[in-house]
């Protein structure tokens, strides 16, 4: 089985809904798509369950009823066929039923996740309306009938794998189903998600149950590139990645691909390519098992993080320290990025400021604590990196005049990461872009 996901760009439009269901016709094997919500839908929707948590209920209201104009203007443009263009009319009605009436009812967090879901549902059945009427043969198949969170709030790859094979054996003799991404039921049965961008993980976690031959994330951009197109002028795509690779650059900002969607194609072997739909012949990139070659394969910036400089005069050999202040992070569910050490200060940094006051108290409890905010990690990720020629000499010398923070190296071996004031962020990518990659 071949999954394809695609994002809320590519179905944004209904042009662009047509361009899919080109795409997803042309496989030999069975296809399972994964959508995401409409470009703008789930911002809508959080800015909706925001304003209802509000004293102002008035601005859902009004919120609401410009999502609902957005869509019947959607269905005229998609839909031609008038019994068809009723059903969605009528399928749309429901849906912003249940938005009207979450206004009178008081907000939980439930309910919240309830109002995130609508985004998917409603793109999906739109979509498939959209076959419908092409006479495109397919199934429909509910997400929230085989994703299945565990106690943790984890995927349970397992329970989705017993639940999908059930959902598939009522469809026998169909080649091609339509699912929605992002939204899954948690432990106590509830609607839930897997979190901002997450339809690329259901797509991924989904390749892992079925066992696909190929994972498919189309994007409006011709595959991951070796640097930041938005502040960097030339930038390449890159060909080919190991898993790791991919991982620490998903991880490490690179937006095309949320972090998580790599480890359950990397657990089943399971190559993940990403493709632009709007040049669909384009190459692309494949992430698979080998990384294809040595050497520096590209850089990516993660902004908003926070460094924190622990320093003890008492760490003098002392063991059982880092344990204490790692016990500080764990306690408040906070996880460290990088780390650097030296005799009697441990640097460390974060992403998260939501326990940062509870974590600093903890640790002036034992040592000298300094935090420096708007840091930006630069990751500078490859195959090997360790055996590049001079990669060392080759990376402090373009960035000769950026203040850097903090350095790791040596973590992995396709990895070096800096830390630099967010200030320097744009010159260091561009400064990189033309000592490393020659570009
Ligand atoms: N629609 C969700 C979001 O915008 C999930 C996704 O697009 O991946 O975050
Ligand atoms: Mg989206």
């Amino acid at each position: 089985m071949v999954i394809m996901k695609f994002g809320g760009t590519s179905v944004g439009k209904p042009e662009r809904m047509h361009q899919v269901s080109q795409l997803i016709t042309r496989n030999t094997e069975p296809t399972l798509v994964v959508l995401s919500a409409l470009s703008g839908t789930t911002n809508a929707l959080v800015e909706i369950s925001t304003a209802l948590a509000s004293p102002n209920k008035q601005i859902a209201a009004e919120k609401i009823a410009a999502l609902e104009k957005q869509y019947r203007a959607f269905i005229i443009d998609l839909l031609k066929e008038e019994t068809i263009r009723a059903k969605a009319n009528e399928m749309i009605t429901e849906h912003f039923e249940f938005l009207k009436i979450t206004q009178k009812i008081s907000l939980s967090d439930a309910l919240n996740k309830d109002i995130l879901a609508q985004g998917e549902l409603m793109s999906t059945k739109l979509f498939s309306l959209y076959l419908e009427q092409e006479k495109i043969d397919h199934a429909l198949l509910p997400a929230l009938e085989f994703m299945q969170l565990d106690v943790n709030d984890e995927p349970d790859l397992t329970a989705i794998q017993e639940k999908i094979k059930g959902v598939l054996a009522q469809h026998p003799g169909k080649r091609l189903f339509i699912t929605q991404g992002y939204i899954c039921r948690n432990s106590r049965a509830e609607v839930d998600n897997l979190k901002r961008g997450g339809s690329d993980y259901t797509a991924s976690l989904i390749a892992a149950a079925v066992k696909a031959s190929v994972c498919e994330i189309w994007t409006d951009i011709d595959g991951m590139h070796n640097n930041d197109p938005r502040v960097v002028d030339k930038t390449v795509a890159i060909e080919q990645l190991s898993f790791d690779e991919a991982a620490e650059l998903a991880y490490f900002g690179a937006k095309i691909l949320h972090p998580t969607c790599i480890w359950p194609a990397q657990q089943e072997n399971i190559p993940v390519k990403l493709l632009n739909t709007m040049q669909p012949t384009a190459v692309g990139t494949v992430i698979k098992k080998e990384a294809g070659s040595v050497g520096v394969k590209a850089v990516a910036a993660k902004d908003n993080i926070i460094a924190i400089k622990i320093k003890s005069s008492r760490m003098l050999l002392a063991y059982g320290f880092l344990r204490k202040i790692f016990e500080v992070f764990e306690k408040y569910k906070t996880p460290i990025d990088m780390i650097t050490t030296s005799e009697v200060a441990v640097s460390v940094t974060i992403d998260s400021d939501i326990h940062l006051s509870e974590i600093i108290a903890e640790l002036n409890n034992i040592a000298l604590v300094e935090v420096e905010k708007n840091q930006t990690i630069v990751s500078i990720v490859g195959n090997e990196i360790a055996k590049t020629d001079a990669v060392l000499n080759k990376l402090f010398q373009a960035i000769n005049e950026v203040p850097v923070t903090m350095v790791s190296y040596g973590g992995s071996h396709h990895n070096i990461s800096l830390l630099i004031p967010s200030e320097h962020k744009i010159k260091t990518l561009q400064l990189i872009n033309k000592g490393l990659f020659n570009l």
